[in-house]
């Protein structure tokens, strides 16, 4: 007690609701004006995890952009898989969404949650019916990550048929 009150913090009881609210004033700023890693989300379910270190609303306008582009076959240097997708397949980009999944403002670790998430995204995907829409090898830069992936695609399954 005596040392929440040296931090300045006053010690009462509040209702839930208000307690609850804490959270927001300690985090005042808006998600989407935060960096870090995301997911890019296709209304067909392909996804996409990215990193930026400026904020999410700027990186998913960036996407957007290049998708416009696509579009409009104005040549680009830029890249974006998931704008690419969406052109090639003909799904419509204003039903993509991004979510945050890690804030983050340091480069080196944005790298390794990148390659953390990229790695859970693309696990989740060999169970389940959606397309990882990153280029893997440019993401795993990691002989380790790389050796766990080759690892888990290597290994076989017993059925009653193959014993
Ligand atoms: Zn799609």
């Amino acid at each position: 007690m005596r040392e929440l009150r040296k931090l300045g913090y006053w010690t009462a009881f509040y209702p839930v609701t208000q307690v609850s609210n804490l959270s927001n004033l300690k985090d005042p700023i808006p998600r989407m004006k935060k960096s870090g890693v995301y997911k890019i989300q296709c209304s067909c379910g392909d996804r996409y995890v990215g990193q930026s270190g400026r904020t999410f609303a700027k990186r998913f306008r960036e996407h957007e952009l290049i998708f416009d582009k696509l579009m409009k076959s104005i040549p680009t240097d830029s890249t974006s898989a998931v704008a690419r997708h969406c052109y090639d397949e003909g799904h419509p980009f204003d039903h993509v969404k991004l979510s945050e999944l890690h804030q983050c403002t340091s480069g080196r670790k944005l790298n390794r949650l990148e390659e953390y998430y990229t790695l859970l995204a693309v696990q989740g995907s060999s169970h389940s019916n959606y397309n990882i829409l990153n280029d893997v090898d440019s993401v795993f830069v990691s002989h380790f990550i790389r050796f766990m992936l080759d690892y888990s695609t290597s290994i076989q399954s017993v059925t009653r048929s193959n014993l």
